[in-house]
């Protein structure tokens, strides 16, 4: 009998040699850290002093850059990339796509005849590409459809490697002629200065007078698949959805939990060490690894850095994983959702402030004033997270996300907030004025000068919660795996700006009426956690009884993208972003436009690999199947045999024609909700029927299909099955 394309993979992957590591230069390796940046150090060394301090003051306090520290930067800049093999250079940016983007010009000018190098403080400063076919939620008109690029210098340059060239990258901001954001990164930025600005007041508000700069820190643990590469270009799902749009449950799932921080399976770790040094030379801090929950799951966590440069190091991560899985003969899913029944990938974000005199912010101190000091900061974020919570729900929100929200795998779309036990009993005794249980930290009459002494949490960190205290930062785990943790951070900057700012307000009023400050103090944390304690919860995220509790409490519950992405057009949000300058109504209509066109494109992509699967692959294997038992009845009979004998081949034939029908049934109804979908003219007024008329409808059509690989002769079957693609051979 002939092996299917399925089945001559299968054998090809099996005989696939693994290649052997080099494990006696590891160190150096790690040696190698950074060896492809612009770093700090590096442009220390290479830039003459005075326009080292020029730059740093541009890094630090935002001061514009003159024209000759640019040329001095631009020049130091191109010699040293020359000098490792670059012979382009490229404005790295992040439109509005979840990716990034990038335009290479050679630093070759012809001068005479003569090929010159050059690359000066204009062209490092600011570039014009040609990238009108972004998306730019109606901003650009195509007469002014030029964007331009401008340098970040607070995020390092660095160098790409790839077999044939290096390429210096350039990170920078994207905006429109008239200086709106398209986008990420320059929001991201703008609310990282309200945050600044406002958290710096607090310091100074707290007595920390000589407080400049405070900045906030992220970690954004990245989860993902492998999956071979021989069974990934089989399925027009993955390669084009992202995710598999059909598929029966692999025989052997995550019951087990043989996977989740198992042992490392050879090819994986050939991988991983890849990865690991590749990352490393650009400066990416990775620092962990390990298997994830389910099969062929795994997770890399950053050692975390300053929010914008983990941004940026965070899209450089996924880049590289795409590519090195590639080299290694695996496809990396980053998409949210890739098998339906076992786990799919999140990204936490892990949250904190700090500056550097006075280090972490949500760090608990060891003298009552540092507590102080770190209470009035973790008010700050829960009353944020309470006011913004719908923000916070849509920065998440996106197709892929939806799939894992709430399904007993990741956090529910409720957005609240756990502190841990002992926290939640100081919260409790400082709002209610009771006195604290012995157990809680032993002090009783809760109050300025008797806070508690408060240590890191000893107790189970609750994984239900989407948002939760872990010890000195925040973890927000509702963000999806594929998603760019700019739009999270450019939410989360914002709305704890205006948090903090709200607070320095009460408190300064408090102590103009004669309070004594650190009465003041107190009693604007305690306002302020009792005006927002609901949205604070320890219980389990994932029950029912919680549903009905955070309705109770008020708290919204929007379940998928379409009810979440209209908070992005609110009044709230209108009113937030734009009191922080951080994003006016134009750009959040444009950027609520933008979210909307992906999520309906997202599922008309979804629809269409459906159909084509549908009816050029499953369809005709189920009809070749009900042939070939068609004919053995026949044959059968021709030969005389006992036709009772025949009875589960007669019924089995019943039903492989009662699903032919059916699955055909389905697929035309999807059809037909996607011409209804696809007719409606605003993006926005789209979503829901994209929702109940494509995904949803594509859902009951993979029941069929799914049902019809558990009786369809294996040989016949044209793609590969989940239990092929969740093992790693
Ligand atoms: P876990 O026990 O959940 O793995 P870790 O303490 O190892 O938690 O941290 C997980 C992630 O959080 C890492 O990426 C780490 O760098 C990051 N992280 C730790 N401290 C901070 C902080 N102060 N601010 C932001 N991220 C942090
Ligand atoms: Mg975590």
């Amino acid at each position: 009998m002939t092996r299917s394309h399925r089945q001559a993979s299968i054998r090809l992957i099996s005989d696939r040699p693994i290649t052997p590591s080099n494990t006696s230069k590891n160190w150096e390796l790690v040696q190698e850290f950074a060896k492809d940046v612009f770093t700090d150090s590096v442009m220390k060394r290479l830039l003459p002093s005075e326009a080292y301090s020029d730059l740093r003051r541009t890094i630090d306090e935002g001061v514009a850059l003159n024209e000759n520290t640019a040329d001095s930067v631009a020049n130091a800049m191109r010699s040293w990339a020359q000098e490792r093999g670059a012979t382009h250079y490229t404005h790295w940016f992040q439109p509005m796509t979840g990716c990034t983007a990038e335009k290479h010009d050679s630093f070759l000018e012809v001068s005479d005849g003569q090929a010159i190098i050059q690359f000066d403080g204009s062209q490092l400063v600011q570039g014009e590409p040609d990238a009108s076919s972004f998306p730019s939620g109606g901003i650009r008109q195509t007469f002014e459809a030029r964007g331009y690029t401008a340098w970040d210098p607070s995020s390092p340059a660095f160098l790409r490697r790839d077999t044939s060239g290096c390429t210096l990258c350039i990170p920078t901001a994207f905006c429109s002629y008239t200086g709106e954001a398209l986008d990420e990164k320059t929001p991201l930025m703008r609310a990282g200065e309200a945050l600044q600005r406002h958290a710096v007041s607090a310091a100074h508000l707290l007595g920390y007078d000589s407080v400049k700069r405070i900045s906030t820190t992220v970690g954004c643990e990245q989860e993902y698949f492998l999956l071979d590469k021989q069974f990934y270009v089989q399925r027009p799902d993955l390669a084009n959805a992202g995710r598999t749009l059909f598929g029966a449950p692999p025989l052997k799932g995550q019951e087990l939990d043989d996977h989740y921080f198992g042992a490392i399976r050879k090819r994986v770790m050939g991988f991983m060490e890849e990865l690991d040094r590749e990352l490393w030379r650009l400066g990416v801090p990775s620092k962990t690894r390990h298997n994830e929950v389910a099969p062929s799951q795994f997770e890399l966590a950053p050692i975390f850095e300053s929010c914008n440069v983990a941004v940026d190091h965070n899209m450089l991560t996924m880049e590289v994983m795409r590519n090195v899985a590639d080299r290694h003969g695996f496809a990396c899913l980053l998409h949210e959702k890739p098998y339906a029944g076992v786990n799919g990938s999140g990204k936490h974000v892990n949250w904190s402030m700090s500056c550097k005199l006075r280090g972490n912010l949500l760090n608990p101190g060891s003298t009552p004033q540092d507590n102080i000091s770190f209470l009035y900061h973790l008010a700050a974020v829960v009353a944020a997270v309470d006011t913004h919570a719908p923000l916070l729900r849509a920065s998440i929100a996106h197709s892929g996300n939806d799939h894992r929200l709430g399904a007993n795998e990741a956090p529910p779309a409720i957005i609240s907030a756990y502190l841990g036990d002992q926290l939640t009993a100081v919260v409790e005794a400082i709002v209610t004025g009771n006195s604290l249980n012995e157990n809680d930290g032993g002090l009783m009459h809760l109050g300025v000068e008797a806070l508690p002494p408060l240590t890191k949490d000893p107790t189970d960190r609750n994984r239900t919660s989407p948002f939760a205290f872990t010890g000195n930062k925040f973890e927000f785990r509702a963000a999806g795996s594929s998603q760019s943790v700019a739009v999270v951070n450019t939410v989360l900057c914002t709305v704890v700006a205006n948090a903090l700012n709200e607070m320095n307000e009460t408190l300064q009023a408090k102590v103009a009426g004669g309070l004594e400050r650190n009465e003041a103090i107190f009693e604007t944390i305690r306002e302020t956690l009792y005006a927002h304690q609901k949205v604070i919860f320890k219980g389990d995220g994932y029950s029912d009884d919680w549903l009905k509790e955070a309705e109770a409490r008020g708290l919204p519950n929007l379940r998928g993208t379409p009810d979440a992405l209209p908070a992005w057009i609110s009044d709230e949000a209108f009113a937030v972003f734009a009191k922080y300058k951080v994003l006016s109504r134009r750009e959040l209509q444009a950027r609520h436009e933008v979210a909307c066109e992906k999520y309906n494109t997202h599922l008309t992509i979804e629809g269409r690999c459906s159909s084509h699967m549908v009816r050029t692959l499953y369809l005709p294997a189920i009809l070749a199947f009900q042939r070939r038992v068609g004919d053995t009845i026949m044959s059968s009979k021709a030969a005389g045999l006992d036709v009772t004998a025949l009875r589960a081949q007669s019924q089995l034939l019943e039903r492989l024609a009662a699903l032919y029908n059916r699955i055909n049934n389905d697929c035309e109804a999807m059809e037909a909700g996607m011409v209804k979908a696809e007719s409606i003219e605003h993006a926005a007024d789209a979503l829901v029927v994209f929702k109940a008329e494509v995904l949803d409808r594509q859902a009951t059509l993979r029941e069929g299909v799914d049902e019809a690989e558990l009786l369809v002769e294996d040989r016949l079957w044209p793609l590969p099955k989940y239990h092929e693609m969740l093992v790693i051979y």
